[in-house]
């Protein structure tokens, strides 16, 4: 059975109204779910809790544990927004909001669709808390994705690689990124993913064996130099992150030429720290040239944050070692979240690892700043693209991009041209509303049509695309006609 204080206790610091909101949350969900199964036969309450444990492992604050417990319950609609509004408050409202529209996005392998959910993600979000939900959801379903029908899984997989790890990635987001490929992988590429664990057998404990030695020769030599505070361990390099590393030319499939395959990570208090023990680390052992990097004065374009080198370590093994501080190992695994803790008071953390001025749109445009590549994902962060933009569904969940201001005409004749030239009516997120209702980000549309239906001047006023005034033009001169000849 769950415990509330299974969530409560990952959290560093609470106050009574906390605990109090989260409590309550967990009890509303718990019952609304009851009775429901995941496909692994287990409670489906199981899935919100242990997507909660997973934010309150990042300290995320209480309304967004309570929106993540709450974040399935609208699903099915027996629940409403306005029921959770009204016992939970609008923040964790609008973020439980958030969630659902989001869970309704569907990527269904149009190449074409990709750069367009990705931005409408984004652009739907408009808050960070409500991407991060749907990325710990996200986990915990591919972690269970063995027990969905196989029909669907590679669809999620997929959907997984294509749109959620490389928003993780962005968001600096390093643990959630590595979780999701590798959970993807097998499902995605299930013979390369055999091929590659065939490659490997051995390789780790093999390669953990000569660490060893090099690590305990840094921790002697770390002292002898006056560096108080580091500790040293490794990290294992993720299995996508391998497939995709082999695949380069360079290494061409060999895998005893990817050094990489365990690093060894060693965390210091300051920066000062950092660049003196890559000193000590290249007086004791030669560094293989070109592979330096100093991603602290130049970081990565998602903010990471380290230095690497790669050595002839002790008995000529060839070793990547990775340098950071603390404030950095921790931005690179939770990323915009890291960032996102509140202290006791409520209020963003003070201070050197938290600019409170900051909000995650700033600092996603900062992180832009630093970086010239311009095919990149990071190109459909900017903000002020998507800033005058409308992203809709049609019912199937395709999405629809349009100018702000567009209205339901503009939606049906960006559909097709028979659909507007005879829409008759809309239905916007369930209800019925007029034509020339203007567009919200992430509203579901339905254009109703009725043969006998036609354009009217009026349209041309209510329509905003140069697409819909061209084909309501056409429309009108040809029934203009039509008239004229019957006359
Ligand atoms: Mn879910």
């Amino acid at each position: 059975m769950q415990d509330v204080n299974e969530i409560i206790n990952l959290l560093k610091s609470h106050s009574k109204s906390d605990i109090e909101l989260i409590t309550k949350a967990f009890e509303f969900s718990q019952k609304a779910h009851e009775g429901q199964e995941r496909f692994s036969r287990e409670p489906y309450f199981i899935h919100p809790f242990e997507v909660a444990k997973d934010l309150a492992n990042l300290q995320l604050d209480s309304k967004t544990i309570a929106a993540a417990l709450l974040h399935d319950v609208c699903e099915d609609k027996s629940i409403s927004e306005k029921t959770i509004k009204k016992e939970f408050g609008d923040e964790t409202a609008f973020l439980v909001a958030g969630v659902t529209k989001l869970g309704q996005l569907k990527y269904h392998g149009a190449e074409l669709q990709i750069e367009n959910l990705r931005k409408m993600f984004l652009a739907m979000a408009k808050d960070i808390r409500v991407i991060l939900i749907r990325l710990a959801d996200r986990v915990h379903n591919m972690k269970t994705l063995q027990y969905v029908p196989e029909e669907k899984q590679k669809r999620i997989a997929l959907e997984t690689l294509e749109i959620y790890a490389p928003l993780a990635n962005r968001l600096g987001m390093g643990k959630f990124k590595g979780q999701l490929e590798d959970l993807a992988f097998q499902y995605v590429y299930p013979e390369e993913y055999k091929k590659i664990k065939e490659m490997i057998k051995g390789k780790y404990e093999e390669k953990e064996k000569d660490l060893i030695k090099v690590k305990y020769g840094i921790e002697k030599e770390l002292r002898e130099n006056d560096i108080k505070y580091f500790h040293i361990d490794s990290r294992v390099k993720h299995l996508y992150s391998l497939f995709k590393k082999l695949q380069r030319p360079e290494i061409n499939m060999n895998i005893d030429i990817v050094y990489d395959l365990i690093a060894l990570r060693i965390i210091v208090k300051t920066i000062e720290d950092c660049y003196k023990v890559l000193g000590i680390i290249h007086k004791m052992w030669k560094p293989i040239p070109g592979k330096i990097k100093d991603y602290i004065a130049t970081p990565k374009p998602n903010g990471y944050q380290s230095l690497h080198t790669t050595v002839f370590a002790t008995g000529g093994k060839i070793t990547e070692i990775q340098i950071r501080t603390e404030q950095m190992h921790e931005e690179a695994e939770y990323g915009i979240a890291a960032h996102w803790a509140y202290a006791e008071s409520g209020k963003p953390r003070e201070g050197g690892r938290f600019n409170p001025r900051l909000s995650w749109v700033n600092q996603l445009i900062e992180w832009q700043k630093g970086t010239k590549a311009s095919k990149d994902f990071l190109e459909t962060l900017r903000i002020d693209f998507f800033k005058d933009r409308v992203f809709c569904f049609t019912p199937k969940g395709d999405v629809i991009d349009l100018p702000e201001g567009a209205t339901t005409i503009d939606f049906a004749y960006s559909i097709h041209s028979d659909i507007g030239n005879h829409a008759s009516g809309a239905i916007v997120n369930n209800k019925f509303v007029s034509l020339d209702t203007v567009m919200k980000n992430g509203d579901i549309i339905e254009i109703q049509t009725q043969k006998n239906k036609k354009p009217s001047a009026e349209w041309l006023e209510r329509a905003k695309t140069s697409l819909a005034k061209k084909q309501i033009r056409a429309a009108m001169k040809e029934s203009g006609l039509f008239k004229r000849i019957i006359k």
